[in-house]
């Protein structure tokens, strides 16, 4: 089942710049007929696992009789109403400007459910503009990059709820999760059907870790093989189901392609889908072969889920088969620890995806993944922070000038992102970053999360 997202926003934001990514070459011109002019695009796009409907008000620079906010206006009313949500796009290097306060208005009067893209925020260059988007009281605005490609695992799963939303209306059958308004209502109140937003889950690992069975374990004996059946919907590269009570989507690959080898359309998948799942994931479990840890491959995807900012779980799995349980799990801390320093204070845990042990707490492991890496720490607490990090130890004076550390804030969830502004953010020593990450980890008990912290110049 598929949506209809309109971009819009004032010119020059990069709208025809998204629109391209998102649609390649799909594209197919609405308006088109003689005399009409061509002020809407339409295309189909694809985004993770996802294909919908994408409008771009592209006609906006068009010069015509009306002026530019008459036609902004008309344009952006049309291309709303065609919609099912609008993703608002701002220039990260602009800030907020008049006309974006003015298409703000457009659509908080319309309505219309909103998702904010803050544009050209490609390195740390827009997080300026992401701090001042959220004056528009929007909501969270994500940070992207058309032009490079940053930016679409988080824009992807903020359209991941309305995709399932759509197939929810859709497929009223009884194994979709009704929420009735008050409790034994059943008989008189109409079922209100919202989209509980799955969990996003990659399970990753060299070829025989265990994913297939680890997977079939969670879902209960052989149910993989046998298709689709009440509460679990599945398509090329993900499956949807309950776990322990919470609604996930639980990306394999290389088990389900192994298994599944009759959908034709499984076969077609590339070696780039572990990949791919970790970018569309929350959160990435890494399965690892108790007698053979912390292989190459092992390490490159778990290195790679943190450089993508993925809430990261190591687990280490045919427990069952261990027999020197405590001295082992020693050596596998230590191993962590040395090879995977970027991954500090992730969770590490055992598990026997054969026997079913130990997938309750991998389970709770990651739930708290989930909940540390969407935290939102207010501003005045993380000031506050801030000046007692810095009484500690105040930053190094290079040439004598010291640095002035001024203020702090979070500009970004899932990971959590923060902006120091502060004086000469080029000369400030990378140990003395790596201070106030740590101090982050700790103080707001974030492990294993990865952190971003950028610096941001401020005379
Ligand atoms: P539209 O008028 O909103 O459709 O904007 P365009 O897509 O035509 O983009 C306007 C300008 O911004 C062009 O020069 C693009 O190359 C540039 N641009 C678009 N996206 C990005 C981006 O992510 N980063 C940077 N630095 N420039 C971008
Ligand atoms: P995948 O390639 O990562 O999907 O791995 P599979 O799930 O196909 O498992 C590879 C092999 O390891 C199979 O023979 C499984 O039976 C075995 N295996 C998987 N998990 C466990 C476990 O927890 N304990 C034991 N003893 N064997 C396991």
């Amino acid at each position: 089942m598929s949506f209809t997202l309109a971009i819009v926003g004032r010119p020059n934001v990069g709208k025809s710049t998204l629109f391209n990514r998102l649609v390649g070459k799909r594209l197919a011109l609405v308006d088109d007929q003689p005399g009409v002019t061509r002020d809407l695009r339409e295309g189909e796009a694809r985004l993770g696992d996802m294909n919908f409907t994408v409008i771009d008000t592209a006609g906006l620079e068009e010069a015509t009789d009306e002026s530019l906010e008459g036609r902004m206006r008309r344009l952006t009313e049309r291309a709303v109403d065609m919609a099912d949500v609008c993703l608002f796009l701002l220039d990260g290097r602009a800030g907020v400007t008049p006309d974006d306060q003015l298409f703000a208005e457009i659509l908080r009067k319309r309505s219309a459910h909103v998702i904010l893209g803050v544009n050209k925020a490609e390195g740390a260059a827009g997080a300026a503009g992401v701090i001042d988007a959220y004056s528009l009281g929007l909501g969270d605005p994500i940070p992207l990059s058309a032009e490079h490609g940053e930016g679409m695992a988080d824009l992807a799963a903020v359209l991941m709820p309305i995709s399932d939303e759509m197939a929810l209306r859709e497929d009223t059958s009884p194994e979709v999760e009704v929420d009735l308004d008050e409790e034994g209502a059943e008989e008189t109140a109409a079922p209100r059907i919202t989209a509980k937003r799955p969990l996003q889950i990659a399970v990753v690992g060299r070829p025989n870790a265990g994913k297939s069975t680890l997977i079939n374990q969670i879902l209960g004996e052989d149910r993989l093989l046998t298709g689709p059946e009440a509460g679990i919907t599945r398509d090329s590269i993900s499956l949807s189901l309950k776990w322990e009570g919470t609604h996930v989507r639980l990306f394999d690959t290389a088990g389900m392609r192994k298994k599944a080898k009759v959908q034709a359309k499984l076969e077609k998948l590339s070696v780039s889908d572990g990949l791919r799942a970790v970018k569309f994931a929350e959160v990435v479990v890494v399965l690892l072969d108790a007698e053979i840890p912390f292989e190459q491959q092992d390490l490159r995807i778990a290195d790679l889920a943190e450089r993508e900012g993925r809430a990261v779980i190591v687990a280490v799995n045919k427990w069952d088969l261990e027999r020197e349980k405590q001295s082992k799990l020693k050596d596998l801390k230590e191993s962590f620890e040395r090879l995977l320093p970027q991954l500090r204070g992730a969770p590490l845990i055992t598990v026997s995806a054969k026997t079913g042990k130990g997938l309750d707490r991998l389970h709770a492991a990651i739930l708290k993944a989930n909940e540390v890496w969407n935290r939102r720490i207010p501003t005045a607490r993380l000031n506050e922070w801030l000046a007692e990090m810095i009484e500690m130890h105040p930053p190094p004076a290079p040439g004598g000038r010291r640095i002035k550390l001024r203020y702090m804030t979070q500009a970004k969830t899932r990971p959590p992102g923060f902006v120091v502004m502060c004086s000469h953010a080029d000369k400030l020593a990378d140990s003395y970053k790596r201070y106030l990450v740590n101090g982050l980890r700790e103080s707001f008990d974030m492990p294993g999360t990865p952190i971003r912290l950028h610096f941001r110049s401020q005379a």
